[in-house]
């Protein structure tokens, strides 16, 4: 499988090793690990290895790619023993997207309100 990663962007360091991150999984399309700022007493992301920016770039060719990562949500957090939690992906700056580089939050550990701010 072909990688992209984007010059300068974010989490294609942390992908590629140049930035440290506290690693939750890892397989070849996807990886796994803790938010620097957690906003709940268990907050990890998952990316996509390959660059791709946001939800707004999800596409036919991608597609498999987040319907991996979606399972690969489901294999963690049955690991952890977390039935109950959230899967977050903020899509725009509006949106409170602050890194251009798709991911996807999941929350626990709380309880969480609805609607978000
Ligand atoms: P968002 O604001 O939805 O784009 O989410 C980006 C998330 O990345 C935020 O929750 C940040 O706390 C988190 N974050 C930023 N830099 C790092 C880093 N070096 N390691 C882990 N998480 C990070």
């Amino acid at each position: 499988m072909s990688l992209f990663h984007k010059p300068d962007c974010l989490f294609c360091k942390i992908v590629k090793g140049e930035i440290p991150s506290k690693k939750v999984y890892e397989d070849d399309q996807c990886y796994a690990f803790y938010d620097i700022a957690p906003a709940a007493p268990v907050h990890f992301l998952v990316i996509p290895k390959t660059h791709i920016g946001s939800c707004g770039e999800i596409t036919p060719e991608n597609e498999a790619l987040v319907g991996h990562i979606f399972s690969v949500i489901t294999k963690i957090t049955r690991e952890m023993g977390i039935t109950d939690f959230r899967v977050v992906s903020n899509c725009g700056p509006q949106a409170g997207q602050s890194v251009p580089h798709l991911h996807f939050h999941v929350l626990s550990g709380r309880d969480l309100t609805w609607p978000p701010g």
